[in-house]
Parts: C-alpha cells; structure tokens; sequence
C-alpha cells in the first residue's frame, strides 16, 4: 500500500545521482599569500581558493538545491561485491559531496597564507589556529571546517542528515596541524592526543575521513614495494587518529587498478587488501561507476571535479551547475594570470 492512499506525499526520495566536487586548504589570509615575496603564490593562485570564494559557493550550491550526503552513503558491501547504493535525499534536493585535499598544514607552508591548525576552543567549538605577526588569530570565518559548520547551522536543509564534508588527509606531515608523524616529531605523544580531540569532534559534527596516501607520491612513480611500505604507513599513523576508512582518494587523481592484462594491479591489490572499497580520481564529468575492465574485475570509483583558481578562471563548463565561477572568483585579492 503506497502512502498516497492515505493522502501523504513522501518527504524524501532514493537516488544514485551523486555529485563530488572538492578543493584543497582554503586561503585564509589573501593579502599575505598573494604578497609579492610569498614563494607558494602562484601555487595557491592555481590551487587554491579563498574563504570568500568558498562563502559564495555554498550560498550558491545551496541556491541550487544542492544538499550534503555523506560519502559513507553511497555504497556498500552485497554478496561480497562492492555496489552503488542509493542515497536518501529531501524531495527536490540533489545529492553532493564536498571533500577537501592535503589538510595537514605542511609546516613548510606556515605562516605563508593558511591557517596553522584546526582547534576545539575553550567553549568545545571548532576553530582555527594561526599566529599572526607573533599572536594567536583564533578565527572562526577563514577555513572551510568552522565556514561550513557556520553555514549549515544557518541553513540546515543543506544538510538533512547532520552530514558535514569529507577530509582526505595524509600522514608524512601529520594531520591537521599537528605533527603526528614517527619522523622528526617533537612531542608526537602530545600532538597525537591533539590531534584526536579535534578529530573526535569533528565526527560528532557529521565531517568523516578518507585516506589521500601516506606520503603524496605520484602512484606510477613508486616500486610495488615502495607502494607497499606506503599502505602500511597510512596503516599504522594515521588509521588509528581518523579511524578505518573504505575510501581512498588518489593523491594527483592518478590511478594504477589495472596491469598491462587488464587484471588489478599490485598496487590496486594492497588498497583492496588494506580494506579501501571506493576509489576517487579526478575529472570534471561526473563518473560514478565500475571501471570499465576486461575480466569482470569490480572497481568501483567516483571521479571529483575540482574547484580551485585555475578551474574558476577557465570557467570550466562543468562548473556552472553549481555556481557561477566568475560571479565567485575574487579579482580583488588574487592577482592577475
Ligand atoms: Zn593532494
């Protein structure tokens, strides 16, 4: 018996129609990273976007009727085999995720433009922490996790289900502003407990996590065994602050699933073996699919189309369904191509 019967319409709706748009650390403080000597500036010209941009896309994407869905959501285990699985959306809402690359505050990048670090204040509220001309700045409006939360407690239908975004994160530098790597670490004991307070938060508040890799090499230039080496890192310090993950976002967006006979690859084996059952490229079309392959081999993969100065400033088509990339891109702080 339908609900119609009794007269109800129903409030929500299933559908494997999913989006995936991400970018990395945004620009915190523009006019020191696009200062004439700031050696990262063209980097983060091309990269990068800053917090009023990102403002001005979620105001847009909200506009659009996009809502957030968890990545978690999308798929699942059946008989042993990977499959797509339909997300719940709000009747008129379409299904979006946002995730966010290298969040680890490289300490080479500090006080060049971003901020240093993401902090649970005094109050348990989620902030960010940079020291500006020798003192702490604790902002709550210059980097995506504090500007997202903000904004859905604004607008909550654009997160029906408490979702926030996905955090794809490596290890060689720590994670989220601490130094939580075995090399070089001062006080790693410190750093670690650090580090799993603000993640411990950022769960309750709806953000999970996916691995981007350990170290950030380009996957075809590593040895089988160097690949390797890099799994059980990610493995044995980063695994235990984020907690498992199933998604494995490809540093570079490049791939390696299939050998030269169209079987998985060595590499591919040792994600699928370390538990990873998603797997994220890079591409402005949305591919949300198996891998086309030869023996029937399921590899389930969703590609995510990037937003950063250089997509802006092509006003890459793909983007317009989203928002306008010329009505976002901030001509008044970046400086000219
Ligand atoms: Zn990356």
């Amino acid at each position: 018996m339908s609900f119609l019967l009794y007269g109800m319409m129903p409030e929500y709706e299933y559908t494997t129609t999913v989006e995936h748009l991400f970018t990395h650390c945004l620009i915190a403080y523009p006019f020191n990273a696009f200062s004439r000597d700031n050696p990262m500036k063209n980097d983060y010209n091309k990269d990068c976007i800053t917090k009023d941009e990102f403002k001005k896309i979620l105001w847009s994407l909200y506009q659009n009727n996009y809502c957030l869905v968890s990545i978690y959501d999308t798929f699942e285990m059946k008989n042993g085999i990977i499959v797509k699985k339909p997300v719940k959306v709000p009747i008129g809402k379409k299904a979006l995720i946002l995730s966010f690359d290298d969040v680890n505050y490289d300490h080479k990048k500090m006080g060049l433009g971003m901020v240093d670090k993401i902090i649970v204040d005094s109050n348990g509220k989620l902030a960010t922490s940079t020291i500006v001309d020798g003192k702490e700045d604790i902002s709550y409006s210059n980097e995506f996790v504090p500007i997202l939360e903000n904004f859905v407690s604004l607008h909550p239908d654009f997160s029906p289900f408490k979702d926030m975004a996905t955090i794809n994160i490596t290890g060689y530098d720590g994670v989220l502003g601490y130094r939580t790597q075995s090399k070089n670490t001062i006080n790693r004991k410190q750093e670690i407990e650090k580090a799993k307070q603000v993640i411990r938060k950022l769960k309750q508040n709806g953000w999970n996590f996916a691995s981007h890799s350990y170290g950030h090499y380009h996957m075809n230039k590593l040895t089988d065994e160097q690949f390797f080496e890099e799994v059980k890192l990610w493995k044995d310090e980063v695994e235990p602050l984020v907690g498992q993950t199933q998604v494995y976002v490809y540093p570079y967006g490049e791939w390696q699933v299939f050998d030269n006979y169209g079987n998985i690859s060595k590499k591919h084996q040792s994600l699928i073996d370390a538990g990873f059952e998603l797997f994220c490229g890079v591409g402005m079309q949305t591919y949300f699919s198996y891998l086309p392959n030869k023996n029937g081999n399921k590899v389930l993969f969703m590609d995510r189309k990037v937003v950063d100065g250089n997509t802006l400033r092509k006003r890459d088509k793909n983007l317009y369904a989203f928002f306008d990339p010329q009505a976002v891109y901030d001509y008044k702080v970046r400086p000219s191509v």
